[in-house]
Parts: structure tokens; C-alpha cells; sequence
């Protein structure tokens, strides 16, 4: 099991994990990104062949406080692959009418099909975290949640996709410091919005609605992974690496070519 893979049926508590961890590189920076750019090129290949087999979907889930850098992430883990198969589905506040059908309806519809790699920048956790920590419905609604989610998720892996959770973890210091980087620096300051100050006040409240969410719904076949993501750099080799290390043990080949492919070369012009 990998270090930072959150065990079936543990209690999760956010406090002992270190934000600024870097245990599984034991050199510098540099090299780090060097390796990762060693990765770059596996995911590369790999999902070359997940396109090409069309027989496994692979749905990454990323769900981070604000500025945790869900954004960052998906620019930095599929920088290179073929967009044809890999599709970013992100989540807000609900629309009219998604509000109008149960809170997995719009989730649904966005899975990954055969051959596809889909990222979902916030997901269906947000029904368990920003809707009870603002207490947008009872409590006995959203309790029951964990377990719908945790079903919803063994259909998805039933069928046949694979599913990986990554919780971004940073601290609450790097997020003041990555809020000021948004009003010093005039490239990030579209990306300010006064409303996050208003959430970072509920940092404790969502601490706990992630330790509970984690907890409860990190299972064998759609495990969360609790990642230190302090350091970009680290962040994105960890979670190539995990990316990486799934793929390969599904062990895809490219589909059959046709049958006598060489009698074709002599029927070109
Ligand atoms: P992001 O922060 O992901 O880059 P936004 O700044 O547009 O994007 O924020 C999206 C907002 O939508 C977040 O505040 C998030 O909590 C909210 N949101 C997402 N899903 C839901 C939901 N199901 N119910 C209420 N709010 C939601």
C-alpha cells in the first residue's frame, strides 16, 4: 500500500500528516523535477495505450482548500498528453437546474467512458463538505451521504473504472501565503476572490469535514490519498508516480492490428 494511502475503515486525523512531508525523495528539488519529467513521458505513453485499448476509464478525483492547487495539478500532471482522451470535468455551486435532481445526478453524467482519463476538479465531495460546513441542509441528509458515495463508487469500479482521490494537503499558513501572492503579484490577482477569506475562517470546521469524508469513504476500490502539497514540486511527483504505478499494473496492450498488415504495404500507390 502506498505511504500516503488512507486504510479502509481508519479514523483520519489531518493533524499527523505534514503538509511539508517530502519523505519519498530523498534528493534535491532539481532532480525531482527531472524525475518527474521521467514520469511526464510514462503518462504519456500510458495513456497513449489507454486510448488505444478502449477498454479501461480512469476517473482522478482532486478535491483541496482554496488556493491548494487543483489548478496547478492538472496543468502540471498532463502537460504533454494527448488531450483526445483525457477531459477535465469541474464542479460549482450547483445550477438551477442541477439542484432540481439528487447531488450525484450531474456527477453521473460526467464519468469517464472506455479509453478516457477524466480529472474532476471538485466532485461529489463537495456535498459533504462546503454543504455541511455551511449547513446548506440537515445533517441527517449529508450523514447519509457517506454511504451512497461509497456505493456509488463500487458501481462505478464494478463496471470497470478505476478510481484514484487525491486530497491536497496544505497548510494553513501556505494558504496565507499563497492568498498574499494573489494580491501582490498582478498575474494571480484575478484568481483573488474576497469570499475565500470569508472560508479560510472555517478552516477547522473543513479540516474536520475532510477527515470524516476521508475516512468514511477510502476504500479498496476507490482509496483517497492524502498528499503534502506545500511544495508543488512534491506534490506533482507524488501524484505522477501514483498516476504512473495504477496504470501500469493494468497491464494494457495495443489492440490487434489488422490481419496480413504487411500485405498492404505492396497495395500502396
Ligand atoms: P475553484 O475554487 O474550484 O477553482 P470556484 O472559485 O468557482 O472554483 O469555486 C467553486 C465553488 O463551488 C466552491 O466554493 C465550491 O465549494 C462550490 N461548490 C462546488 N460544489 C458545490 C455543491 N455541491 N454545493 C455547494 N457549493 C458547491
Amino acid at each position: 500500500m502506498h505511504a500516503y494511502q488512507i486504510k479502509e475503515n481508519i479514523k483520519l486525523t489531518l493533524k499527523e500528516y505534514d503538509p511539508n512531508d517530502t519523505k519519498l525523495w530523498d534528493s534535491d528539488k532539481k532532480a525531482a523535477k527531472n524525475k518527474l519529467e521521467d514520469l511526464r513521458k510514462q503518462l504519456i505513453d500510458l495513456q497513449r495505450l489507454l486510448y488505444a485499448e478502449h477498454k479501461q476509464k480512469v476517473l482522478i478525483i482532486l478535491q483541496a482548500m482554496d488556493s491548494g492547487g487543483k489548478d496547478g495539478t492538472i496543468r502540471s500532471i498532463f502537460k504533454g498528453v494527448n488531450p483526445q482522451g483525457v477531459r477535465v470535468a469541474s464542479f460549482k455551486v450547483p445550477t438551477p437546474e442541477e439542484s432540481k435532481h439528487d447531488y450525484l445526478w450531474r456527477i453521473h453524467k460526467q464519468t469517464p467512458r472506455s479509453g478516457e482519463i477524466v480529472i474532476f476538479n471538485r466532485s461529489h465531495y463537495e456535498d459533504v463538505l462546503v454543504v455541511r460546513v455551511h449547513q446548506l441542509i440537515a445533517d441527517t441528509v449529508w450523514k447519509k451521504r457517506y454511504e451512497q458515495i461509497r456505493h456509488f463508487e463500487k458501481l462505478l469500479a464494478d463496471e470497470g473504472t478505476t478510481i484514484i482521490k487525491f486530497f491536497l494537503h496544505i497548510s494553513k499558513d501556505e494558504q496565507k501565503e499563497r492568498f498574499l501572492e494573489r494580491i501582490d503579484i498582478p498575474e494571480k490577482q484575478w484568481k483573488f476572490n474576497p469570499r475565500d477569506i470569508e472560508e479560510r475562517k472555517l478552516w477547522g470546521n473543513y479540516m474536520q469535514a475532510y477527515e470524516d469524508a476521508i475516512s468514511k469513504t477510502s476504500t479498496s476500490y476507490a482509496p483517497w490519498y492524502v498528499i503534502p502539497a506545500n511544495r508543488n514540486w512534491y506534490r506533482d511527483y507524488v501524484i505522477t508516480k501514483i498516476i504512473t504505478d495504477v496504470l501500469k499494473k493494468k497491464n494494457m496492450t495495443y489492440p490487434n492490428p489488422v490481419e496480413d498488415l504487411e500485405k498492404y504495404r505492396t497495395a500502396l500507390d
